[in-house]
């Protein structure tokens, strides 16, 4: 892709309404429009990202054996009367009447949906336990959206419910996620601590949130160090395995601010694994048993001949939310380099030619160097402008592509002059950088 021709329009300073990192670079590297208080605009290089990070979502999600549908953003009320949440959920649901003066509402959340199709469909314990997840917009009317998407108005979403016979067989599907929640940060380089936390306005009384360590996060933690060498290697997707990953988490004290307990903290952490600092809730999962299936009626018919109410919990992924949440982990604000993480980059590779109006074999050769990174599928952003080495490097250095070659007086003949963005600049020949990037993409 040529830069001239691609629709990214960076500004050259900061925004003054931007407070946060996120929101100083979404902005600056054209990457969202702000349409009104909360609700933005997805420009190419943003919604590029967020659609990378909602494809390893979803490899996730049926990795576990979760099954995707897609319900609709507008929900009729009365689902939620029978819930009895359509009064409880208060000023943040945007409520919304058709023509014919029924109540309609934008969804915040899906439980009352989902398990309406759940109990017109499924009657039978053999049909358990069901996955259904689903990736949609969300509208939920926060009294301070702020931070550009880190807390919009409108935002974008994965959710999944499980629905199981007993909760002994929830918990094994609880532990899924669990499990799929680590994997999946993980292939989005972050570290997400999963966290005891409370469960509002959903329910229930077992609930992890997954946090990104970061001074900007609205979630203020409490937590044992050690939570953070711990990882999820070799576990299989089998009950007993995948019990044992979670108590290995659960050995230590890690909560957020509702689920703090001083006298606890300080008796169970020993004071040089104490670590009280913020972070940015980046996932959350809930177990909520028969909360919304005896609310609605969604039961099963059991072995005996006896029925009971399906047990239930719902999982969701901040997917626009994500993209602030790496920027804020990676982004190095002090010298403006945003390097991404190559599974989710907008562009893999930027090609910077030094070009003036009478000579263009640097951009030539640029050209027909992006020809063999296409058959290799490595996809690269080429500045075509006549600018300046400094201003064209600046602004591949906000897109954030995580390799860089600049075609000038340095990359003469085969070696090309060739940088992992923000480190040391290499001389390699082409095919010993397509070498490198391929490697790091699988
Ligand atoms: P928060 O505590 O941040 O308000 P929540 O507990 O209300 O979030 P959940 O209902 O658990 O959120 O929603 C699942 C995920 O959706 C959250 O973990 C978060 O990543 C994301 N999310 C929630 N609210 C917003 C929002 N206003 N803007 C962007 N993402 C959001
Ligand atoms: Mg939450």
């Amino acid at each position: 892709m040529l830069l001239s021709k691609s629709f990214v329009p960076i500004l050259k300073n900061n925004p003054s309404e931007a407070k946060i990192k996120s929101h100083q670079l979404m902005l600056r590297a054209g990457m969202i429009k702000q349409a009104s208080a909360g609700i933005y605009s997805w420009l190419p290089l943003g919604f590029k990202i967020m659609k990378k990070i909602e494809e390893i979502v979803r490899q996730e999600q049926n990795k576990i054996g979760a099954q995707e549908i897609l319900m609709p953003t507008i929900q009729s009320s009365d689902i939620w009367k029978e819930s009895g949440r359509y009064e409880d959920y208060g000023e943040e649901m945007l409520r919304i009447k058709d023509r014919q003066n029924r109540e309609m509402l934008y969804g915040p959340t899906n439980e009352e949906q989902v398990t309406e199709i759940f109990r017109s469909s499924l009657k039978s314990y053999k049909s358990l336990p069901q996955l259904l997840y689903h990736i949609q917009w969300k509208f939920r009317d926060e009294i301070r959206p702020r931070f550009g998407i880190m807390r919009g108005r409108e935002f974008y979403m994965k959710d999944a419910y499980s629905f199981d016979v007993s909760d002994e067989e929830a918990f094994f599907s609880y532990n899924k996620f669990f499990l799929s929640y680590l994997r999946t940060f993980k292939r989005l380089a972050l570290t997400a601590i999963p966290m005891a936390a409370d469960t509002g306005p959903i329910g229930g009384n077992l609930s992890h949130e997954f946090i990104i360590l970061a001074d900007t996060g609205e979630s203020k933690i409490f937590t044992d160090k050690r939570i953070f060498d711990l990882n999820s290697n070799d576990t299989e997707l089998e009950k007993n395995s995948l019990q044992q990953m979670r108590n290995k988490f659960e050995q230590y004290y890690s909560v957020t601010d509702e689920k703090f307990n001083k006298e606890e903290f300080e008796k169970v952490v020993s004071e040089e694994n104490r670590l009280i600092t913020k972070g940015i809730e980046v996932g959350h999962i809930f177990y909520f048993g028969d909360k919304y299936s005896k609310a609605m009626g969604a039961s099963v018919d059991l072995p005996g001949g006896k029925k009971d109410f399906v047990k239930m919990g719902s999982y969701g992924i901040g997917v626009s939310r994500l993209v602030g949440a790496i920027i804020e982990a990676k982004f190095d604000d002090k010298n403006e380099i945003m390097k991404w993480p190559l599974s989710v980059a907008p562009y893999d590779i930027a090609l910077v030619p030094m070009v003036n109006k009478n000579d263009t074999s640097a951009l030539d050769k640029a050209i027909n160097i992006n020809k063999e990174l296409i058959k290799n599928n490595i996809d690269a952003l080429i500045d075509d402008t006549d600018e300046n080495y400094s201003s064209k490097i600046k602004k591949m250095n906000l897109i954030g592509a995580p390799y860089q070659i600049i075609i000038g007086k340095k990359s003469e003949g085969d070696l090309l002059e060739f940088k992992e963005i923000g480190e040391e600049t290499q001389n390699l020949s082409l095919a010993k950088i397509i070498e490198i990037i391929k490697k790091q993409k699988n």
